[in-house]
């Protein structure tokens, strides 16, 4: 029993998440293109067609910049709030506007998507947990401090896309503007390395066993940097960094926590399991692998 994970995209550049349970799926933010998203999806061997919502986390352009051509082309409700829609000057097919509160438990399929507040300096802002055989996935971008909804929820989790946007002396000694480096670095800016490694250190499940560290800055982070901090700590837990340049491979998440556990491809006799054949998610015709 697993979930199924990728970033299509991560960073101030676009934002852009996928989580499935291998029949439905859901895409937090899409703040690349459509076209860029689809050609990604292929490249991972994820099908669109699985993506039966898209959820929208706040109105910044790195999050919604792919939104309005994506819902409408392929037909996807768009669960955003009026304050997002505003705020991002969106127009969008309304029979696809989902409206949706704090700590509302959405079903998508066999999914179920809860967003809660967090603070950021935008119109209406939430992280999302996702839920699905047993598993929980948390999106959390663009988190200006680890509130108490963060830390809750965070608890809850298997795997998380965690923002470790900055460094704080990389930030402090970079060449951003000071009104920049304060906004950054403020309660309602963006999680540093430090205070992300705070709330894993903290606040994780005893079950928690894959962490991809998003959102990274490119001026003021390093990928190797902050994976190393992160791996010092991590036991068994899997770190990885999500690119802001690429997809990522796609993860399997399953209750044990092994990977080698789920079952990643159709089509391959060794995993024709009769004890899991109820669990295999239907295929798109055209698709060679399941997502
Ligand atoms: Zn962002
Ligand atoms: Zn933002």
């Amino acid at each position: 029993m697993s979930l199924y994970v990728a970033s299509i995209n991560s960073g101030s550049n676009g934002n852009c998440y996928y989580v499935g349970n291998g029949t439905d799926a859901v895409l937090v933010d899409v703040g690349i293109s459509c076209r860029e998203v689809i050609k990604r999806m292929q490249r991972a061997g994820l099908s669109i067609q699985s993506v039966k919502a898209i959820f929208i986390s706040h109105e910044h352009s790195d999050h919604i910049r792919g939104l309005r051509v994506l819902s409408t082309k392929y037909n996807i409700p768009v669960y955003i709030n009026e304050a997002t829609i505003r705020g991002g000057s969106l127009y969008l097919d309304s029979v696809l506007i989902r409206p949706f509160e704090h700590a509302q438990n959405i079903s998508v399929g066999e999914l179920l998507v809860t967003p809660f507040r967090k603070e950021h300096d935008a119109a209406d802002p939430y992280s999302f947990n996702i839920s699905g055989n047993g598993i929980t996935v948390g999106v959390y971008t663009d988190i200006g401090c680890a509130c108490q909804n963060v830390v809750n929820y965070f608890k809850e989790c298997h795997a998380v896309f965690l923002e470790a946007n900055y460094d704080e002396e990389m930030l402090e000694n970079g060449p951003y503007p000071f009104y920049l480096k304060k906004r950054i670095s403020s309660n309602k800016g963006h999680l540093s390395n430090a205070q992300a490694l705070e709330l894993f250190k903290n606040h994780r499940s005893a079950f928690l066993s894959h962490v991809f560290l998003s959102h990274l800055s490119k001026e003021n982070n390093s990928p190797q940097l902050v994976k190393q901090l992160f791996q010092e700590q991590a036991g068994d837990i899997k770190i990885a960094v999500a690119s802001r340049d690429n997809e990522s491979e796609v993860h399997c998440i399953s209750a044990d926590g092994l990977e080698g556990n789920c079952v990643v491809k159709q089509g391959n006799s060794e995993n024709r399991d009769a004890s899991k054949a109820t669990t295999k998610p239907a295929l798109h015709p055209k698709q060679t692998s399941l997502f």
